[in-house]
């Protein structure tokens, strides 16, 4: 069961604020911050690996239309937009979703980066290894 398919579905009740013929967007059930939203595609893609380009490219044009919408109604000036896919990545629920968490102040949510100093040489053989 998926908890994602059973909201589309109407199985389960969720606080929608978008919907078209692909995708929909609600409110996270655990507000992050105020506004936090979960938009995705309406079929069951697992994750980034499975989920087809065309898909890919409304979702993208639609987070982009969504942010834009959340930052005048909630007159914010900054927001994270995350993705995890694969349980390494914190993924937990497994159907693709974008989360679009609106920042109040740069202390109320730690996104944090560990930094690895690559030599040049390093560099170089990883640009090699994954250029596309
Ligand atoms: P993930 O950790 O997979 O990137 O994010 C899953 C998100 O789904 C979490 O932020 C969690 O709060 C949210 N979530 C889990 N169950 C429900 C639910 O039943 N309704 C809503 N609206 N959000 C949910
Ligand atoms: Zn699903």
């Amino acid at each position: 069961m998926c908890i994602f398919c059973e909201i589309i579905k109407g199985n389960i009740p969720c606080y929608k604020v978008y919907e078209d013929e692909f995708c929909i967007a609600f409110l996270d059930i655990s507000q992050t911050s105020i506004g936090h939203t979960l938009v995705l595609p309406k079929e069951h893609y697992k994750n980034i690996f499975e989920l087809p380009e065309n898909i890919s490219e409304h979702l993208g044009k639609i987070v982009c239309k969504l942010s834009k919408h959340i930052k005048e109604k909630l007159n914010i000036s900054s927001i994270n937009i995350l993705n995890n896919n694969g349980e390494i990545a914190g993924q937990t629920v497994e159907h693709f979703h974008i989360h679009l968490i609106p920042r109040y102040s740069d202390s109320d949510i730690k996104i944090e980066f560990n930094s690895n100093n690559l030599s040049k040489e390093e560099f170089n053989e990883l640009c090699e290894k994954i250029k596309y």
